[in-house]
């Protein structure tokens, strides 16, 4: 009897997925669960997700050839960063289904059309304001009392592309060539108390699960844990699920969304970024949860029914990152931790080569 998933791609259909790296590796290991075959488009012949996946396209994003031969041969594309450029996601949705939507693309790719979104949308942010030379910053941060956070519009990552002015102190001479002479956002400092983020999904029928968001504690700029549960406000929770579902539906957006936001010292929230994909701070689910953020994924873009996303047990996820791989022999012998590598052969600062996830708590349903 048809239902609202009666359009749902059959196992042995082949999902594309634009980028070869961790996330690809994994979104590929959750669609070969489910049966599905799947092809990455990825210049890098060694990338973490060729050893998993069916089979490689060796070629670069915009490559004209490279992406019609995935929109041929896949059923349905995705893609596992947000810098997939733009113009490969439309020309390939204008055959084959793409997910997320290539809009959900455009937003995240420039911080200042994702915040103007964001407010859009009725989330509030940090205040910002665009900067486009030298002068104008040193105005702006004079207007905000020295304090801020400058960083790039485009292509920043991982703290990349940022520079933070903590006072009159701090000095913005020369700043905006140091970023690159390329278009800025000065954001306010916020005095947050917690980083969270929420990791949601929505299906092809328009429903959304969440789950519950993770706090996340950064090194050096990169993630380093993410723990569930955050200890935050179930007002806060509940206000950043809220949060995420809007961005969703305004979207018509059908995936696995990540959500970053600032927790105040009075509970409220300010969202600070999104990202149009699985998410570091979601690779908990993995361990801690029936049905992964990579499962769901694959379940929405195939036209498969959600699942529920509750966690089984309380957790810390871990990322290791460059030489922590020294470690990986000790977590192996700690009790209830899960360890995942992506495959990644050469060790280098800074480089994402795994994550643990430690069960802390084991919760009865
Ligand atoms: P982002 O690349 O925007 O995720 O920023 C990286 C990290 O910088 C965040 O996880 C925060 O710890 C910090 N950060 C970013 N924006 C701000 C801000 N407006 N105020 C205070 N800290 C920030």
């Amino acid at each position: 009897m048809p239902n609202e998933y009666s359009s749902s791609l059959p196992a042995g259909s082949t999902i594309g997925i634009v980028g070869g790296g961790q996330l690809g590796r994994m979104l590929a290991m959750a669609a070969a669960r489910l049966g599905y075959h799947t092809i990455v488009l990825e210049p890098d012949e060694k990338c973490p997700a060729t050893q998993v996946s069916s089979s490689q396209i060796t070629a670069t994003y915009d490559d004209p050839d490279a992406i019609d031969t995935l929109g041929v041969l896949c059923d349905v594309i995705t893609y596992e960063f947000e810098n997939v450029p733009l113009e490969t996601a439309r020309t390939l949705a204008s055959k084959t289904p793409v997910f997320p939507p290539p809009a959900a693309l455009e937003i995240a790719q420039d911080r200042l059309v994702e915040k103007n979104f964001l407010n859009d949308c009725g989330i509030a942010t940090a205040t910002f304001v665009a900067i486009d030379g030298q002068q104008e910053l040193e105005d702006a941060l004079s207007k905000m009392g020295g304090r801020g956070v400058l960083k790039t519009r485009r292509l920043g990552y991982d703290g990349k592309g940022q520079k933070m002015f903590n006072g009159p102190e701090d000095d913005p001479q020369g700043a905006f060539g140091q970023l690159g002479s390329v278009p800025l956002i000065l954001e306010s400092l916020v005095p947050f108390v917690a980083e969270i983020s929420i990791i949601a999904a929505r299906d092809q029928a328009g429903s959304i699960v969440s789950y519950e968001p993770s706090r996340n504690h950064h090194r050096d700029g990169i993630l380093h844990l993410s723990t569930v549960p955050s200890g935050v406000s179930p007002e806060a929770i509940s206000a950043a699920q809220q949060a995420a579902e809007s961005i969703l539906s305004r979207l018509d957006y059908v995936g696995v969304i990540g959500v970053e936001f600032f927790v105040m010292e009075d509970g409220s929230i300010l969202a600070n970024e999104l990202a149009p994909r699985v998410h570091n701070s979601g690779h908990w689910t993995e361990a801690a949860c029936a049905i992964s953020q990579f499962e769901q994924h694959i379940r929405a873009i195939c036209g498969l029914p959600l699942a529920d996303c509750h966690r089984h047990s309380d957790c810390e996820m871990e990322n290791i990152i460059g030489e922590d791989v020294q470690r990986t022999g000790q977590m192996l012998l700690e009790k209830d931790a899960v360890l995942h590598m992506y495959g990644k052969s050469e060790v280098r600062p800074g480089r994402k080569m795994g994550h643990v996830t430690r069960l802390q708590r084991i919760i009865c349903k």
